[in-house]
């Protein structure tokens, strides 16, 4: 049973995808990144952005659009290719890949036959080392031929976008999906050789009730989901326009939101689910990242909790981010501009940061704080949080037991607002983040 303190839960925090967080991107020049894929060493991981989707729903923060204008989707895909050229000059040529993330948008908003050749292309570029695939697949789009097309190409990993089953919240997000096509999809994947099946699901929605909530953990859990990604929907309409649409006064306030984060946690960890990190879920002793949520090796990157151990992801396609040790780089946001610089043969990333040996040890605190629920401070880090860590120590929300800092069980709803006493950027006002819960 979790404990609101809403005082603890007043300031919006980052969800700490990465530290320094996007937030903190500036201008960087493109050569930081030159270098950084140059000097690149081990087994890398790479995200493929394809920001299209059929129909956009009113309440997605990401950078997509509609896939109906076929010639910019066509001249997207042309300076994808481009690109995975590009940066594949660049890396040491005894780089191996170890995973392929395909994310967007929708994946599937492009053709089978178009996926096929973007990851021609990839095998054509870089030395693909058996890798584990993921992709992430929209349920109003899904066809046979696309999931014929997954296991044709090895894609054992799949992330479902269904977020409610609940009609009427579906209306209020504009993302109205029956549980047909969800179905359907399923048993598509499943027979394609899926063996990790993700549910992205979502509370918090305009209108939602807890039972509505708990009917779609129930109809997720039936549909047999290895994991699930359990999101509280942020409400920024002054960051994403989009959201404008979802009138304010259907949303949940704070106390619901909490409560339904609770019945979210009780509801799977009693139904067959270990919680991994403080808003995904999978089936123990069958999910990998389950199993790297036991063993202590769970790591946080761009795509959230994972258990790949690669220190260096690239991404690539218009708005994605790379992570090495010591630089975060995201690629030119603005399509227009991303096909541009892509088509004449150069990299594309222009934001971004380099990472300090500061930033580099609170972002290491910061990720076991949120992948493991402890971490270990030195002294100077311990006295900088020892008094902002009193009201979680005071309420059993966290302990500290020489150096080691440990978010206790009631803890974990606030184990983002404890994370964030370790980020040096944050200033007074965070209005560009989400609620904690
Ligand atoms: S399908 Fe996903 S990426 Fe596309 S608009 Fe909807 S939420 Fe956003």
């Amino acid at each position: 049973m979790w404990t609101y303190y809403p005082d603890l839960l007043a300031t919006p925090v980052p969800r700490y995808t990465s530290y320094p967080t996007a937030a903190e991107f500036a201008g960087i020049d493109n050569a930081l990144y030159r270098d950084a894929l140059r000097t690149a060493h081990g087994e890398i991981s790479l995200y493929v952005h394809i920001p299209f989707c059929e129909e956009i729903c009113f309440y997605c923060g990401c950078n997509t659009s509609r896939a109906n204008r076929r010639q910019r989707l066509e001249s997207y895909l042309a300076a994808l290719h481009a690109e995975i050229a590009s940066v594949a000059r660049e890396l040491p040529a005894d780089i191996r890949v170890g995973r392929v993330a395909f994310g967007g948008g929708s994946p599937n908003a492009i053709s089978p036959d178009e996926f096929r050749m973007l990851y021609a292309g990839l095998e054509q570029h870089f030395s693909l080392n058996d890798p584990v695939l993921s992709i992430e697949l929209d349920p109003r789009t899904m066809t046979e031929e696309w999931a014929q097309t997954v296991g044709a190409l090895g894609i054992t990993r799949a992330s479902l976008g269904v977020q409610t089953f609940a009609g009427h919240c579906q209306q209020a997000i504009g993302r109205v999906q029956s549980e047909n096509c969800i179905v359907q999809s399923v048993d598509w994947l499943r027979d394609a050789g899926v063996t990790s099946l993700n549910f992205d699901l979502m509370y918090g929605l305009p209108g939602q009730s807890l039972h509505d909530l708990e009917d779609s953990l129930q109809r997720t859990r039936v549909l047999g989901a290895d994991r699930i990604a359990l999101f509280g929907y942020a409400h920024v309409p002054h960051i994403v326009p989009r959201q404008r649409v979802i009138d304010d006064s259907d949303l949940p306030g704070q106390r619901q939101r909490f409560a339904m984060a609770e019945l979210g946690y009780a509801y799977l960890a009693t139904h067959g689910y270990a919680p991994v990190g403080f808003d995904h879920f999978a089936r123990p002793g069958k999910d990998p990242l389950a199993k790297a949520a036991f063993e202590g090796t769970l790591r946080r990157n761009f795509q959230g909790f994972t258990e790949d151990q690669s220190d260096i992801l690239i991404g690539l396609g218009a708005s994605a981010i790379s992570n090495f040790p010591q630089l975060l780089a995201q690629n030119e946001k603005n399509s227009g501009r991303y096909r541009m610089l892509a088509s004449q043969n150069h990299l594309t990333a222009s934001r971004g940061v380099v990472r300090s040996a500061d930033d580099r040890y609170r972002g290491a605190v910061i990720e076991q704080l949120l992948c493991r629920g402890r971490a270990q401070l030195g002294a100077c880090l311990m006295r900088e949080v020892s008094e902002r860590l009193k009201p979680f120590i005071e309420r059993g929300l966290a302990s500290v037991d020489r150096q080691w800092l440990a978010i206790l069980p009631e803890g974990l709803p606030y184990a983002r607002s404890i994370a964030a006493l370790f980020d040096a950027y944050r200033a007074p006002s965070m209005q560009q983040f989400s609620s904690a819960v």
